[in-house]
């Protein structure tokens, strides 16, 4: 997969050489390139921004050096046959949910256009969806993306960066042979499939007994199958805890018998088509 990622910081994107992404890249399972907006400005300030039609505080970043630099960023691409998918960090985007990781993990090229200040002017976006002749008198493009709009919480940042790190670094561990084991994904929060509603349970490492608290007796039974129906109900009682919104969000077919008797226990039950508690 390649990924471009367009900023005018592009050292925020240095952590993309690290730990679990930089290996990624080091086996040519992601191709990552940082590119400086700021570079396809021609005048003597650089300027990227202007003040906001219609008044108001804050300032828009201009469409102008965002085409200009999406232009530039496909043409150096590998050619790569699908449409890219331009994704925008953004607060008035979709909510980012593992489902969106493991979909964008699907795509051949990824370009993410992390905005500053107020955000972009709405206009790059139509311009980027239905393309033309590139503006740029020596890039003969005609660039055309899928635009994507993600939100990673209801907060403000006050950048695209960040969260443009955590949407690849979220999409990269679910890329096949990314991770050394691959079962660790599906375990996982939120993992289509089982997990889908539920957030994983309790953990625990070496040693059996420290400071005075021991690690639940099923752990160290080597009984595969108790460990398995041990995790499932704490994962399904945390959810309770923590995420009854996640609960609330499923259906009683997502559940065995057993998963709807711990729901049951905890005050849980599924009538006439939704949760009851
Ligand atoms: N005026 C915008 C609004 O009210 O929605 C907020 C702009 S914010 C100060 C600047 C940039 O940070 C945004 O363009 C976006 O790239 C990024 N950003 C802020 N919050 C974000 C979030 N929750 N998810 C994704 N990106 C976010």
């Amino acid at each position: 997969m390649r990924i471009d990622i367009i900023s005018i910081f592009p050292q925020y994107l240095e952590p993309l050489n690290l730990s679990l992404i930089g290996k990624a890249q080091s086996s040519g399972r992601v191709d990552i390139a940082v590119h400086d907006l700021r570079a396809q400005t021609t005048d003597r300030h650089n300027t990227v921004d202007d003040s906001p039609y219609g008044g108001g505080p804050g300032m828009v970043m201009l469409a102008q050096p965002w085409l200009d630099a999406l232009e530039n960023v496909v043409e150096q691409s590998p050619k790569i046959s699908t449409r890219p998918r331009l994704v925008v960090p953004t607060p008035s985007g979709r909510v980012f949910t593992q489902a969106i990781a493991g979909e964008l993990a699907q795509e051949e090229h990824l370009i993410f256009a992390c905005g500053r200040y107020e955000g972009i002017d709405e206009r790059f976006f139509q311009q980027a969806v239905q393309g033309g002749q590139g503006v740029n008198a020596n890039v003969n493009a005609n660039v055309t993306v899928d635009v994507d709009r993600i939100s990673i919480g209801d907060f403000v940042l006050a950048g695209g960066e960040v969260a443009a790190l955590v949407i690849i670094e979220a999409l990269t561990r679910v890329i096949p042979g990314v991770l050394g084991n691959d079962e660790s994904v599906t375990d996982d929060s939120f993992a289509p499939g089982a997990m889908q509603y539920l957030v994983e349970g309790p953990i625990y490492t070496k040693p059996a007994t420290w400071q005075g608290h021991d690690v639940p007796e099923v752990l160290v039974s080597g009984d595969h199958a108790a460990i398995a129906r041990w995790r499932r109900d704490q994962s399904l009682l945390r959810t309770i805890a923590v995420r009854p919104d996640l609960i609330q969000g499923s259906s009683a077919e997502q559940f065995d018998d057993h998963d709807l008797q711990v729901l049951a226990s905890a005050g849980w039950t599924f009538s006439q088509g939704r949760w009851v508690h």
